[in-house]
């Protein structure tokens, strides 16, 4: 559906990359979720998708056409894509039904097709309001339907949902992908929050520096990330250097880098009544002083000193912990990459 083909993007001249070398290949119906942090080159594969910049090299391809490449160009409005951005872009003097009768102004039956759009995203009664009438998630869905309006191929969302607070958020991002689901369209869904990607996406890709440094199943990013920093991407982690190694007698590769979900440290509350056998069950194990501890609501945040002098920082749900404990972690929860990055 979409083909994207070594494409590469420099703002001057070609010093620095906004975006290295990528390919990307999406099929029909998929929901894929562009992960980086910011400046990592997102909004610039936006914007070369939707028309908006030309490459310096590479193609891209949507319905196997050829809309960008060194050859051809096919202008914005020829792509039938529909783009959704932070900023909701509603044109503040007209209503919400002029605004998504906008871009369809062209069509037999467009009352009836803004209708439908209206209907489709829960707002039906609102199309003769004005945008600064509405809430932010309201004018956001409104932004989904006038991109839907025309039937693209293809639908962008870029940080679509950076501009709510925590709770709307969540709700807006499940009410959005729950409509979208519903018209089958393909999505290239453009976010720095993980969870958003992992709530909603079928293959995420992961961006650094303008490249694609990992691309996967969802639920397959979690267990088997490329590197340090993409395991990190989704949730704290901790190396496991020399020095820890030595305090949790485990040797590892010396070729390799290694570390550890935070949340797959086993606390054992206490260091004198701790039953022998449990202990048994973790493969590597030391003793530790609790220096601090921080409630961070359901679970709490304990730094610790272990007996070989090495401080770690450990996540628990236990608000039972003695001064003095145990922490152990299991060889099958070690992540292991190839190189430091
Ligand atoms: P993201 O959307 O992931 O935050 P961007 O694609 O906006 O990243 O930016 C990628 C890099 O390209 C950044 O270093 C940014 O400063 C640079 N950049 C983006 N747009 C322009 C532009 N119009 N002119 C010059 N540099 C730009
Ligand atoms: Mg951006």
């Amino acid at each position: 559906m979409l083909t994207i083909q070594s494409l590469s993007k420099s703002y001057d001249k070609g010093k620095n990359f906004a975006l290295d070398d990528v390919t990307i290949d999406l099929k029909a119906g998929d929901v894929c979720a562009i992960v980086g942090e910011s400046g990592s080159g997102k909004t610039t594969l936006v914007r070369l998708i939707a028309g908006l910049e030309r490459p310096d090299e590479g193609s891209i391809s949507l319905n196997g056409k050829v809309i960008a490449s060194d050859k051809k160009f096919v202008q914005p409005e020829k792509r039938k894509i529909g783009l959704v951005f932070q900023e909701y872009a509603l044109f503040p003097h007209l209503t919400i039904e002029e605004n998504i009768l906008y871009g369809i102004s062209k069509l037999k039956n467009k009352k009836k097709r803004a209708q439908e759009m209206l209907d489709l995203v829960g707002l039906s009664d609102l199309g003769k309001r004005y945008p600064h009438q509405l809430s932010g998630g309201q004018q956001q869905r409104v932004a989904l339907a006038r991109a839907l309006a025309p039937e693209p191929s293809l639908l962008i969302l870029d940080e679509p949902f950076s501009n709510l607070d925590a709770m709307l958020r969540m709700q807006l991002r499940n009410e959005v992908f729950d409509i979208i689901k519903k018209t089958g369209v393909t999505v290239l869904f453009v976010t720095h929050d993980t969870q958003d990607a992992l709530s909603v996406a079928d293959e995420i890709m992961i961006l650094q520096n303008g490249k694609v440094i990992q691309k996967d199943a969802a639920a397959n990013l979690y267990v088997k990330p490329n590197t340090l920093y993409v395991a990190s991407l989704f949730g704290n982690t901790v190396q496991i250097n020399k020095n820890l190694q030595t305090a949790f007698k485990c040797p590892l590769n010396e070729n390799c880098c290694h570390a550890i979900r935070n949340e797959k440290f086993k606390v054992f509350p206490t260091h004198d009544g701790t039953d022998p056998k449990s202990i048994d069950e973790c493969d590597h194990i030391t003793k530790a002083d609790v220096i601090k501890k921080v409630v961070l609501g359901d679970s709490i945040q304990l730094l610790l000193k272990l007996e070989s002098g090495e401080q770690l920082t450990v996540m628990t749900q236990d608000s039972n912990i003695a001064d003095s404990i145990y922490i152990g972690f299991n060889s099958n929860d070690i992540l292991e990459f190839s190189e430091e990055n």
